[in-house]
């Protein structure tokens, strides 16, 4: 990945590139973003403007040795840490190590790097589960730094989602961070950094990657999916700026996504009084993989606000795709006014509660049966 690819993000690009010339390189460098704003790329394009032997115009050149094996995500002195868990992809019978993954993570960063956290788990194929970041793992980070470089230059760990380690995984790897070696650096990329340890965070240069620039992002679009300019602008601002979101929506049609449809018709029966139905409705949920049952909820939280909003006549502000205003704006007329913040409520604690690994069948229950007694 070479700096002139990143999709807007000039300011942290100059930053970026800036560290690299001054050698004062930040021992570990954190970038928090929403997902699919362009986190992982920025990072990697950094990575491989520092390990190229010969930049140009200050971006890596794309074609030395070094930079080849960047790209490719094959370098021996750039390793990689994420969450995993067993997987259906994966060694079922033994303990899989992260190295195992390997294949399959390279497969999900060069095939899209906007992936947000379940896009990665699918590919992994610990889809149904939540992936972690275990204590042996944090040993094993320590030890990969800790071998001199391959070849001679520096040597870095990316970590992705370092949100997912438990706490004694963290503390080791503070012990690391605490103690910088020459020329060995992490880089970080958070989706969710309220979770990581404040001793962690603290020693980090941390990064916020915001929305790429509309403009920029409805070209990409347009030249990705043919778009005509309004369409593409139109979903730049539905997805708030983020490349991977937009993608997501583009290539679903909100209007087929089962998670819209499923919210929609537990909101439909509970203003229909319909019992039956929402019974359904939450022993289906029920069954589907956490990663699911909580981009449900995270969905519903867009739906409810979208309803509000055109209920109150707002419709452009609304970001709400063509084929969803009508049905939406139809539920608003139905829904009592004081239900929008109660329902916020109720999903923000069903999130919480799916984190928690209380069991599913009693969240969702419980979340059918308040949205039935509310709306
Ligand atoms: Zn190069």
């Amino acid at each position: 990945m070479q700096f002139s690819e990143i999709l807007g993000h000039t300011l942290i690009v100059d930053n970026l590139r800036k560290m690299v010339d001054s050698g004062r390189i930040p021992h570990a460098v954190l970038f928090t973003e929403r997902p699919g704003c362009g986190a992982l790329t920025l990072a990697l394009a950094a990575i491989q403007y520092l390990f190229c032997t010969d930049r140009k115009e200050g971006d890596s050149c794309g074609r030395c040795h070094p930079c080849n094996k960047v790209e490719k995500l094959i370098h021996p002195d750039l390793h990689f840490t994420f969450p995993t868990n067993t997987s259906v992809l994966v060694g079922k019978d033994k303990k899989s190590e992260i190295d195992d993954f390997y294949p399959l993570w390279r497969q999900a960063v060069l095939s899209d790097p906007y992936f947000n956290e379940q896009q990665l788990y699918k590919t992994l194929g610990i889809e149904n589960k939540f992936g972690i970041i275990s204590v042996s793992e944090a040993s094993s980070i320590i030890r990969k730094l800790s071998l001199s470089s391959y070849e001679g230059g520096p040597k870095v760990m990316l970590i992705m989602f370092p949100e997912r380690m438990n706490t004694e995984a963290a503390n080791k790897l503070l012990k690391s961070l605490e103690e910088p070696q020459p020329d060995t650096y992490y880089f970080m990329i958070s989706h969710n950094p309220g979770k990581i340890l404040a001793t962690i965070l603290s020693r980090c240069r941390i990064i916020e990657t915001g929305p790429i620039e509309e403009s920029r992002l409805a070209d990409a679009l347009s030249a990705r999916f043919g778009l005509q300019k309004e369409d593409a602008a139109f979903w730049a601002r539905c997805s708030g700026g983020s490349y991977g979101k937009a993608v997501e929506m583009i290539e679903e049609g909100n209007e087929n996504n089962d998670k819209y449809i499923t919210f929609v018709t537990i909101l439909e029966s509970a203003v229909k009084k319909d019992l039956v139905s929402l019974f359904e409705i939450w022993e289906k949920v029920a069954g589907w993989g956490k990663e699911d049952q909580k981009s449900l909820c995270i969905e519903a939280l867009e739906i409810l606000r979208k309803t509000y909003m055109l209920g109150l006549g707002l419709d452009d502000i609304s970001y709400t795709p063509r084929g969803e205003r009508e049905k939406l704006k139809e539920l608003s007329g139905k829904i009592r006014k004081d239900f929008y913040m109660k329902g916020y409520g109720f999903l923000n604690s069903a999130i919480e509660h799916i984190e928690r690994n209380v069991n599913p069948k009693f969240i969702f229950c419980d979340l059918c049966n308040r949205i039935y007694y509310n709306v």
